[in-house]
């Protein structure tokens, strides 16, 4: 909740603004803190507001064997001109969340088995009102940072080693239930959604279908890497809304959804990959 805090404090934190600048170095700085050694993935977007220039942070605690598994959560606010929208679920509590996962994964003893690769992706919202408002064909007005990032692991030829993708957002209201986002990867969800209820969070990981129609795993699952959105998007009433206050939000809906990932972890390493992987010549 401290971390929520801070990046409402910042204040509305659209790509390339100085608010987004500082929610930036908080994270670096938490990273590093926690022992975590942080990179980044810089690039400029070409944006219906004009050029953006965007930066992806990335934190790794490195495992044993060269399978990768990403943490992830866009950190960009959506930009409004006329409206003080601070995003305390979309994607404050998000950040939070990942941060804390790094910050108790890095303090284990045992070197994971795969690495984890904890990912914060700048310019996840659309500028215009809506998600294909102002997209072009293959220029898309949304989901700038991870569609570069996937990219980037194909160009290294790093795909190859990305086990899962799994993606948190808006996980923290405090009426908290998780339906399964339709076009996640289900063997993924599956062990999330198991390891939930035998943590005792029966009624939050629900069975009910979650429509979400776009986010930042869809570049992923276009590569053939099996990714999985945590969303809450369909009756969060305030999203998008400048009620997206911090009143909304919970520490223990948090606290559930972090424990819960930090639990599957090892169970997702172990599980032998399933989806066929896609050719990368496109
Ligand atoms: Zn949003």
């Amino acid at each position: 909740m401290t971390h929520v805090k801070k990046q409402i404090e910042f204040g509305p934190r659209p790509p390339g603004s100085t608010e987004l600048e500082k929610t930036r170095s908080y994270i670096v700085n938490e990273l590093k803190s926690y022992g975590v050694p942080v990179s980044f993935d810089e690039f400029n977007a070409s944006t219906p507001e004009g050029n953006k220039k965007m930066i992806n942070v990335i934190g790794e605690i490195a495992g044993e064997t060269s399978g990768v598994i990403l943490i992830t959560s866009h950190y960009d606010t959506k930009f409004y001109k006329d409206m003080q929208f601070v995003g305390a679920n979309d994607p404050a509590a998000s950040v939070g969340t990942l941060l804390e996962i790094a910050r108790v994964a890095a303090s284990l003893s045992e070197k994971p088995k795969m690495t984890y690769r904890f990912v914060f992706f700048d310019g996840e919202e659309a500028f215009c009102e809506g998600w294909d408002d102002c997209s072009r064909d293959k220029n898309p007005d949304n989901t700038y940072g991870s569609r570069h990032y996937a990219d980037r692991l194909v160009a290294n030829k790093e795909i190859e080693n990305v086990h899962a993708m799994i993606l948190l957002d808006m996980m923290g209201y405090k009426k908290l239930e998780l339906g399964r986002d339709t076009s996640s990867t289900r063997w993924l969800q599956d062990i999330i959604w198991k390891t939930g209820r035998e943590l005792g969070h029966t009624k939050i990981f629900v069975d009910r279908d979650e429509g979400v129609g776009g986010d930042d795993h869809e570049p992923f699952l276009a590569q053939g890497v099996s990714a999985v959105d945590i969303i809450q998007l369909n009756d969060y009433p305030h999203w998008h809304k400048a009620t997206d206050t911090i009143d909304k939000i919970s520490s223990q809906s948090m606290k559930i959804v972090g424990d819960t990932v930090l639990a599957s972890l090892p169970i997702i390493a172990a599980h032998e990959r399933q989806t066929p992987r896609r050719s990368s010549a496109q």
